[in-house]
């Protein structure tokens, strides 16, 4: 069996230049992650902000943590004085509170847009026009502490490479549309993340792959 960081370095052998590599270890030991990281790996994802902070602090400081999944409001101040990047901004509301909070650690933060392009109903992330009168409305330029540096999205679960791909082309429409600034696109799982780097990803979010299922 490969370990970690062989799969790691296998995967990052195919992709392109510019393309970042964000190991998700939700659910899995601090040990495995450190396999990785003594291959090589900075950047993890966690998306359960318990397990991130106790592996933030039982592992090397210089790790980039990424939080990736749905974040609650009031668990923003526990992740605030180390985040990386909070891929998963769904709301106002959760901007105002990162910001709020980064102010507090004498911190900027870096955030993506959550936009939601999958056929799945969903509450989280905001619908591709929502995304863009939000943008247009210039609300978030009020947070001093945030960088909104782009945007994240998840493809519809389905073996359907076509729906795949007409889903991440949505999100990078409306990433073209938005704003000339923004630099990260954060799409591509396990599952589908060649053909999210077709579509313009320029940061995969791989987690089974390489850890296995959990
Ligand atoms: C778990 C998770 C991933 C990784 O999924 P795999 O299928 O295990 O690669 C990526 N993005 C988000 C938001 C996740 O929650």
């Amino acid at each position: 069996m490969k370990s970690p960081s062989q799969i790691i370095n296998n995967i990052k052998q195919t992709l392109p230049e510019g393309v970042s590599l964000v190991a998700v270890s939700k659910y899995h030991p601090a040990s495995l992650i450190r396999e990785a990281y003594e291959g090589g790996q900075r950047i993890f994802g966690e998306s359960h902000v318990q397990e991130l902070v106790q592996k933030h602090e039982e592992l090397p400081k210089d790790i980039e943590w990424h939080f990736i999944g749905h974040l609650q409001t009031n668990k923003v101040k526990y992740i605030a004085p180390f985040i990386s990047l909070i891929h998963a901004v769904d709301s106002d509301h959760l901007l105002h509170e990162i910001d709020k909070q980064a102010r507090r650690c004498g911190r900027t933060i870096s955030v993506l847009m959550q936009v939601h392009v999958a056929q799945e109903e969903t509450k989280y992330g905001f619908s591709p026009d929502e995304l863009l009168s939000y943008m247009e409305s210039g609300a978030w330029r009020a947070y001093t502490n945030v960088n909104i540096c782009g945007l994240m999205c998840m493809a519809t679960n389905t073996s359907d490479e076509v729906r795949i791909a007409s889903d991440f082309e949505r999100a990078d429409q409306l990433f073209r549309k938005v704003n000339a600034q923004w630099k990260v696109r954060s799409w591509g799982m396990s599952h589908d993340y060649p053909i999210a780097v077709q579509h313009g990803s320029t940061m995969v979010r791989i987690g089974s792959l390489i850890f296995g299922n959990r």
